[in-house]
């Protein structure tokens, strides 16, 4: 079977398809290999003591560091015109708005990654809990955040697992968190609370670690 060749992208864009790299004016270039080392995209090589281009299409779209760093201006690029006049023409801002959610989604996962490693670091009690049960059909996730408010404590680390989801269909879920104290004192209130109401709910405590 013959091998599909992986096709490199800009924004939606096959990268091939956009002229954008540097050209070394060989009488210029004196070899010093700025561009060489400064590209972290390896689109040179020095070759009889002077800069070539080998890998044109590995160059960043718009970057133009080489230039901007050749002490002789040796490197030259296309007008940069050129590369707002293909945006239009392959509509690239519906491709960037996908990708700037994505984007946001992923940054905003790292920020509550981060604020979780805090609160972890500062935690001195937690409990570690797994649970099993309707957990979606029956907003245990909201139910435990008014809690939380209530109760002054923080939910870190939430993994639910469910095998098969149907809406309208009750569907078993695992559910792993930890339970750290916001205020620094004893959870023992809190874990009371949380084994009430997943008593009232149905929700089987699979396992609890207190610590
Ligand atoms: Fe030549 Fe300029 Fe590259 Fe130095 S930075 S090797 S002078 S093109």
């Amino acid at each position: 079977m013959a091998e599909t060749k992986k096709v490199d992208l800009w924004h939606g864009i096959p990268r091939e398809s956009i002229p954008w790299y540097p050209t070394v004016d060989e009488k210029k270039c004196i070899g010093c290999g700025l561009c060489f080392v400064t590209c972290g995209r390896n689109v040179y090589e020095i070759i009889d003591k002077k800069a070539k281009v080998v890998h044109p299409f590995n160059c960043l779209v718009g970057c133009s560091t080489c230039a901007t760093v050749c002490p002789v201006g040796a490197i030259s690029f296309p007008d940069k015109d050129m590369i707002q006049k293909i945006e239009r023409e392959y509509a690239i801002l519906k491709v960037v708005s996908t990708e700037k959610t994505k984007k946001g989604a992923k940054l905003a996962l790292e920020k509550a990654r981060e604020n979780a490693n805090k609160l972890l670091s500062q935690a001195t009690h937690f409990a570690d809990y797994t649970v099993a049960g309707d957990i979606i059909e029956k907003n245990i996730l909201q139910k435990i955040e008014e809690l939380s408010q209530k109760l002054n404590f923080d939910v870190v680390n939430v993994t639910i697992e469910t095998p098969l989801f149907k809406f309208n269909e009750k569907v078993p879920s695992l559910m792993k968190f930890r339970v750290v104290s916001r205020s620094y004192e004893d959870i023992s209130h809190a874990i009371d609370e949380l084994d009430e109401l997943f008593k009232d709910n149905g929700i089987v405590v699979i396992e609890k670690v207190k610590s």
